[in-house]
């Protein structure tokens, strides 16, 4: 079997670690298999990177940036290398531009096109551990170094999966697999054995970032089996797949939560046809993403508050896009809000149940938790609360729908 690795920061975080991985890639190799690595940067090393960028110049040249970023992943891949030739097997590290990952040329969340991936078909081949830098690719026409966004190693192991026919992308991290909640806040979270790729797209979209979103769209959509595991343990993991009969049948199968992002409310907008379309094609021209949007109309017609949320890492860009739009859109008053969350109920079952969203609803009410921003899709339910509230209302929702109980789930 052909099998990629992906190690998390925190895997790799020290000497130790990075020893770990080498071991286990090993080991891997050791029961007759084909082993391709994939490394993040060592934890806590891109943000040192960007906080020293941002130290220099507060508005860096993204292309600098990516040059800067990429190489967070540079040193952990020589290293993990290194590590396995210590114990007595071949390797050979390889960046982005080695292996052939080839991206299109937005900076800083670039999307991968293609991966020639010959060096390390190769290399598989005359019997070496490959290791790859993950997080990085190159241009095709400049060749300029890109980054793949924030946790985007994760979609480096997927897109060389799949690109390679990998029989299996393992993605080792810091908890043992998908929890029905993030373990680090809700101790009752119940590890999930298997989940469609279609409920972890949506609980990876809504916050929970033990996937990409990215990496579990790629894997979805060219179905690469991929599985979430710890690298400090054996525990089984979570094996991400489509659907089965051995599924459990629930109707929310987890809650997830976002802690970054800022609601904008732009009061008193003009309310006549265009000026919703004025904001947001502004904000989309730089590529922000624009998550819950609602609109009330004040008395008389005449005037709406338009509210809206978006990353909170976005915000001061977003508030000078609309403040240069004033005279169009005719506003009285702008209102930030930074200190919000989104707490987010997932499960296929949503689509032939009633009456989750207003359980939702009255068990944070019963906490004196106010609601400020609703929206739904066919399997989720998403509130925007105070950032205060934020994990009180994951662990409630959590024991609310009795997720940590599986026959209870299967009841609900
Ligand atoms: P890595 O650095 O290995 O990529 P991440 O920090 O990106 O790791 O992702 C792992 C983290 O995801 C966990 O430590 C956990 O706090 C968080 N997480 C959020 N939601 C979930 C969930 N439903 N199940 C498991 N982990 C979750
Ligand atoms: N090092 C990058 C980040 O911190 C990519 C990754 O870890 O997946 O976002
Ligand atoms: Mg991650």
């Amino acid at each position: 079997m052909l099998i990629v690795q992906k190690y998390g920061g925190t895997s790799v975080a020290n000497i130790e670690r990075i020893q770990n991985v080498a071991r286990r890639a090993v080991e891997t190799a050791g029961k007759g298999h084909s082993v391709l690595v994939v490394v993040s940067a060592m934890a806590g090393e891109t943000d040192k990177l960007i906080n020293l960028a941002h130290q220099i110049n507060e508005n860096p040249s993204t292309r600098e940036m990516d040059l800067l970023l990429s190489s967070g992943e540079r040193i952990t891949c020589a290293l993990t290398a290194m590590a396995v030739e210590k114990f007595g097997k071949k390797a050979i590290a390889l960046t982005g531009r080695q292996l052939g990952i080839y991206t299109d040329s937005v900076h800083t969340r670039a999307h991968i096109e293609y991966i020639t991936g010959e060096r390390a078909k190769k290399a598989l081949k005359d019997g070496y551990i490959v290791v790859v830098a993950g997080f990085q690719g190159i241009t095709k026409e400049t060749e300029e170094v890109t980054t793949l966004g924030r946790g985007g190693s994760d979609l480096s192991a997927v897109a060389i999966a799949y690109a390679l026919r990998a029989d299996l992308c393992e993605i080792y991290t810091d908890v043992d697999g998908v929890y029905t909640a993030d373990p680090n806040i809700v101790k009752k979270a119940r590890k999930i054995k298997k989940i469609t790729y279609e409920e972890m797209l949506e609980l990876a979209s809504l916050g929970a970032k033990v996937l990409q979103t990215r990496s579990v769209e790629v894997a979805a959509k060219f179905n690469v089996p991929l599985m979430v595991k710890s690298s400090f343990n054996y525990n089984e993991g979570t094996l991400i797949t489509t659907e089965d009969k051995d599924m459990e049948k629930v109707v929310v199968s987890a809650i997830a939560h976002d802690k970054n992002q800022s609601k904008i409310t732009v009061k008193g907008a003009l309310n006549r046809p265009g000026i919703a379309a004025l904001i947001f094609k502004s904000i989309a021209a730089k590529n922000i993403i624009v998550d819950m949007i609602g609109q009330n109309i004040a008395k008389g017609d005449e005037r709406a508050d338009i509210s809206f949320t978006i990353p909170r890492s976005e915000t001061k860009e977003t508030l000078k896009i609309i403040r240069d739009l004033k005279k169009e859109i005719g506003y009285t008053d702008i209102d930030v809000n930074e200190n919000i969350g989104k707490v987010s109920i997932v499960g296929v079952g949503m689509r032939t149940h009633s009456g989750v969203a207003a359980k939702m609803f009255e068990t944070l009410s019963e906490h004196g938790i106010n609601i400020m921003m609703i929206n739904t899709s066919e399997i989720s339910v998403s509130c925007i609360i105070d950032l205060r509230h934020l994990e009180m209302a994951v662990r409630v929702l959590h024991d609310a729908f009795g997720l940590e109980n599986e026959l209870n789930a299967q009841l609900s």
